[in-house]
């Protein structure tokens, strides 16, 4: 199976356009006649929406949702419930088979990590980003090695927010720690991030109104009382 590193030695010189390198290796998939399969990091339902309409077209599909960084658990568990509907019912509606497959929350291990590297006080797309980043990929290159897949990705590039280069970056860097490759994205490109809203629209999907940890939710000032107010009364009504 063709590793993104194949392409991009090729582009020497240029500043790397990884929906280009994406699209390549899509590519030769179609050439090869071969249908790879790749487990996606996604840390709540609206990033997986266009990136499973797209890749699903190509290969065998798995959501991974690794996120012990988001706080309270409430919202956690609401997010991961929302993921894991999305994937139902796109599944029903495409006749797909995509996988959802959720790792522990552990909570602590995030708040260990941002202890230990005096992280807390980065602003949202600083130094915390990165290593929380780096934290979920890891996860999600370990469990494609674990569940056999033959890549791994990550969602988050479809977010005009998130830093796709450094994502990349990241993504590569820890590629030859394992079996899996890596599958280089920019998934907002070619208005893949427009098209996103649309599917949040018809699939009616709950979006929330910050990234995840506690550190990046106090600084935006968000009401986390009542973040968990609103997500235990959707679990209960999910009973
Ligand atoms: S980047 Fe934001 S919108 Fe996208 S999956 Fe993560 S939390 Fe959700
Ligand atoms: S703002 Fe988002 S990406 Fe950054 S550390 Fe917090 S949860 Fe992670």
């Amino acid at each position: 199976m063709i590793s993104a590193n194949e392409i991009i030695l090729k582009m020497k010189n240029q500043k790397i356009n990884y929906d280009k390198v994406m699209r390549k290796m899509i590519s030769k998939w179609e050439q090869d006649e071969v249908r790879p399969s790749i487990l996606i990091h996604s840390c709540c339902a609206p990033c997986s929406t266009y990136t499973l309409e797209l890749l699903t077209q190509y290969a065998d599909v798995g959501i991974y949702f690794a996120n012990s960084n988001i706080h309270p658990k409430s919202e956690y568990q609401r997010r991961a419930k929302v993921q894991e509907a999305f994937i139902k019912a796109f599944n029903e509606r495409e006749h797909q088979n995509v996988k959802y497959i959720e790792a522990p929350y552990e909570p602590h291990k995030f708040m260990k990590m941002v202890k230990d590297k005096e992280l807390s006080d980065e602003e949202e797309g600083g130094l915390r980003c990165t290593a929380c980043f780096e934290m979920r990929l890891e996860l999600v290159a370990d469990a494609a090695d674990k569940y056999g897949y033959d890549y791994y990705a990550s969602a988050l590039t479809l977010s005009p927010k998130k830093n796709a280069q450094l994502i990349n970056d990241l993504g590569l860097n820890i590629q030859d720690e394992f079996r899996a490759n890596y599958l280089p994205s920019d998934f907002k490109k070619n208005k893949g991030y427009e098209r996103s809203i649309t599917l949040c629209n018809d699939y009616d999907i709950y979006r929330q109104c910050y990234c995840g940890c506690v550190f990046a939710a106090m600084k935006q000032g968000i009401d986390l009382r009542e973040v968990n107010k609103q997500a235990l009364t959707f679990l209960k009504n999910c009973e």
